[in-house]
């Protein structure tokens, strides 16, 4: 807990320039410096940095953040840890929030429950390699498998014995509570007070957080018990949430920087003997099915990924979800299938590391065309079939976020189809249509108070059995401003005015309770604020009304957040959001610049008409929306009153749009 002032501090005394420069070997041109990105791969530099602004933007690849994002980019910091380096750097001393007494408990318990992972691993390291009845079972089961001691001590891998309670009693000699031994899930509890070791008789892999602190553990059986689950694994704790985390991503994340890409196995021992094999660039859920947490994080790495799952059905299936899921958060997606009954590990183990690396380079496929490749094998088997099979591949083709590459599809699988390529785009175009409508319609449910659990990759809405998953996309993507429906893009419009003039003072004018026309001089965010609230309005998109609540809580402590404010944020969403908003009108104003040699007419100049615009249309289009609604409803609602009140509705909302319009021409003018 660094506290607020300390964080101002370091963030004041932070320069730009010389953070990057520590990575980026920068040249200063006109008032920005400028160098090779490090994101991507370049020879001649169009990465910026601009001293003035505290921001830097690629424009080959479209990185852009400030400092403290550039660290958490570069490094894989976490905000307190990209704000410590900082803090290293410009030797300023970290002065601790003093943390209330349930914090502290709390973060003591973390603590704990760190603390006692840690000696658990050593203690099932130190059992396999330094005992008989460890050697024997646990390390010969990883020999067998083909492991070299270098691999295994890299993994951590260990030994828990047999025993009931080896591992229980020894950790309580040695001072462990059993509230942490039972909440880390190492010792079962019984209702009559017996307590057990959770994972006896068992090889142990420790699962890592991106940091490398052990946060739990995943456990194969080794006995042939057929009742007995063949993994076992920590139940979910303080410091354990394993739709969160994944296996091997400790060991993988530098290889996967590196190699801008990223193999998404199945298994522990598949991550293991890739590993080994020299692919170290592979993860895999752990112990769990594939979540959009942990698309994410494999994101803050790299856009690219090859699923590598097993090709039986169980196998398939899965690499279909996942492809789902990647192609939502806009990742670019490959696949390698291995021969039936295959896998990364036994593949590996039969012929070597030099056949697996061959083979990963010489199947891996496009998922797009590997799925059209199936599907018109399908269709030759079965053509009745052929339209509903199409209607899947169609499906995910529209998940693609870019426009070049959806056509690039659409052309190769018209003619595998033989299908008119007219045909395929307008399915195409109609179900991103659907999808569009299905985020919209959630967005609008989440927008109306409609207190829903945060949808899990398992619960998403399917549209029917033979459909597609229909992604949840929480917050549009910052790249897809081009692609917002009108309503979306008002909306962030108008809170990139917000993020971005909050804190300057325009001339407003407006009719007071009296109906009297005043002009007053109002600080941006007070107009945006008190215009949406007085016409009980509010965003459907949630990070968007995060923001705008966030300025309301402050104006009520006579407090305006500045743009600065909204990049250093504690909430990355929102941070991110002010960053991208920020840069864009940069990008203009730059080339402006450098190519003509005039300046545009200043930001500052056009602000009044700027925020009239913005909230103008911003009212226009939630009145439109309601409209839209209104005669959706209209054509499938069976009820005769429910109609009557629906075109009533539908009245009352033109005779406002019409008078939004003409009231904000008349009366709110900027001067
Ligand atoms: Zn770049």
């Amino acid at each position: 807990m660094i506290s607020q002032e300390t964080k101002q501090r370091i963030l004041d005394a932070t320069r730009i320039e010389d953070v990057i420069g520590d990575f980026v070997s920068l040249k200063k041109r006109g008032a920005n410096h400028i160098g090779c990105c490090p994101f991507h791969n370049e020879k001649t530099p169009s990465f910026y940095v601009s001293p003035s602004k505290g921001i830097f933007k690629c424009f080959g690849c479209g990185e852009s953040g400030d400092a403290v994002s550039f660290l958490m980019k570069h490094e894989h910091y976490t905000y307190p840890e990209a704000l410590k380096w900082l803090a290293q750097k410009y030797n300023i001393t970290i002065e601790e929030e003093q943390l209330t007494e349930e914090q502290q408990q709390r973060r003591d318990m973390r603590d704990s429950l760190f603390h006692v992972s840690e000696f658990a691993e050593k203690y099932f390291v130190e059992t396999m390699m330094d005992t008989e009845i460890g050697q024997a079972v646990g390390l010969g089961y990883f020999h067998e498998r083909g492991l070299s001691d270098e691999i295994i001590k890299k993994f951590g891998l260990g030994y828990s014995p047999d025993e009931w309670r080896a591992f229980t009693d020894y950790a309580l000699k040695n001072g462990y509570s059993k509230e942490v031994l039972e909440k880390t899930g190492l010792t079962i509890f019984k209702d009559d007070g017996k307590m057990y070791d959770r994972f006896r008789g068992r090889v142990t892999f420790p699962i890592y957080s991106v940091s490398g602190r052990v946060l739990g553990f995943s456990c194969r059986i080794l006995s042939k018990e057929k009742q007995a689950a063949k993994y076992v694994n920590s139940p979910d704790s303080d410091i354990y949430n394993k739709g969160h985390i994944l296996y091997g991503l400790f060991q993988a994340k530098n290889a996967i920087s590196r190699a801008n890409k990223c193999y998404l196995v199945e298994g522990n021992l598949d991550v293991i003997s890739m590993h080994q094999s020299g692919v170290e660039n592979t993860v895999a859920p752990c112990g769990t099915s594939f979540t959009i947490d942990q698309v994410r994080l494999i994101k803050r790495y790299t856009p690219n990924v090859t699923i590598v799952f097993d090709s039986d059905a169980a196998g398939i299936n899965a690499t279909h979800k996942a492809a789902n899921l990647l192609f939502s958060e806009g990742m670019k997606v490959r696949c390698v299938l291995f021969p039936d009954g295959d896998d990364p590990d036994s593949f590996a183990q039969r012929n070597g590391s030099t056949a697996l690396q061959e083979y990963l380079a010489q199947h891996e496929e496009n998922f797009i065309l590997y799925k059209a490749r199936i599907t018109s094998e399908e269709i030759k088997r079965d053509p009745i079939r052929k339209s509903e099979l199409v209607g899947k591949i169609v499906d995910s083709i529209a998940l693609v976020p870019d426009l070049i590459e959806r056509s690039d599809y659409i052309q190769q699988c018209a003619s595998l189809f033989a299908t008119p390529e007219q045909t395929l785009a307008n399915n195409v175009a109609k179900a991103i249509a659907l999808h569009k409508q299905q985020e919209w319609k959630l967005q609008q449910q989440q927008a109306s108070g409609a207190q829903t659990d945060q949808p899990s990759a398992d619960s998403q809405p399917q549209s029917d059995a033979a459909g597609p998953v229909v992604p949840v996309v929480q917050a549009p993507r910052q790249d897809e401003f081009k692609s917002l429906n009108p309503a979306e893009a008002q909306e962030r419009n108008l809170i990139g005015v917000l993020i971005r003039f909050g804190d300057s003072n325009i001339n407003w004018t407006y009719t007071n309770i009296e109906g009297k026309e005043v002009t007053e001089l109002m600080p941006v965010a007070s107009v945006i604020v008190s215009t949406v609230l007085s016409a009980k309005l509010s965003f459907a998109n949630p990070l968007y009304q995060k923001v705008f609540d966030q300025c309301l809580e402050a104006l009520k402590q006579e407090k305006i957040i500045t743009a600065t404010q909204f990049a250093a944020s504690d909430d990355a969403e929102v941070r991110d959001l002010a960053i991208s908003l920020m840069v864009q009108p940069y990008e203009v104003s730059e080339r402006w610049l450098t190519d003509k040699g005039i300046a545009t007419p200043s930001e500052q100049q056009r602000l009044p008409s700027d925020v009239r615009d913005s909230l103008l249309h911003f009212r226009l289009k939630k009145v439109e929306s309601e409209m839209d609604a209104c005669l959706q409803q209209l054509k499938t609602e069976p009820d005769e009153d429910m109609r009557m009140a629906l075109v009533q509705r539908f009245g009352q909302l033109q005779k406002v749009k019409k008078a939004i319009g003409q009231d904000l021409r008349i009366v709110i003018t900027a001067r």
